[in-house]
């Protein structure tokens, strides 16, 4: 039995193109993050999340 991974599994790097050997895929479908052997670019399936929290605290003190 083989489980075909999920097509948002890249099988080859997007940096050097250097294919990605089975169990690399798998390993990258669970862990969401493979670093290439040949060029050691790290492969990052999900985008990262921006939770842009920005808080202004702007405190003024004025000195007579
Ligand atoms: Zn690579």
């Amino acid at each position: 039995m083989q489980d075909q991974l999920s097509e948002n599994t890249p099988n080859l790097c997007p940096h050097c193109g250097n294919e990605l050997t089975l169990w690399e895929q798998v390993l990258l479908s669970v862990d969401r993050m493979l670093v290439c052997r040949n060029c050691w670019y790290r492969i990052i399936l999900d985008p990262p999340e921006a939770s842009a929290n920005q808080s202004e605290n702007n405190k003024e003190d004025k000195e007579g």
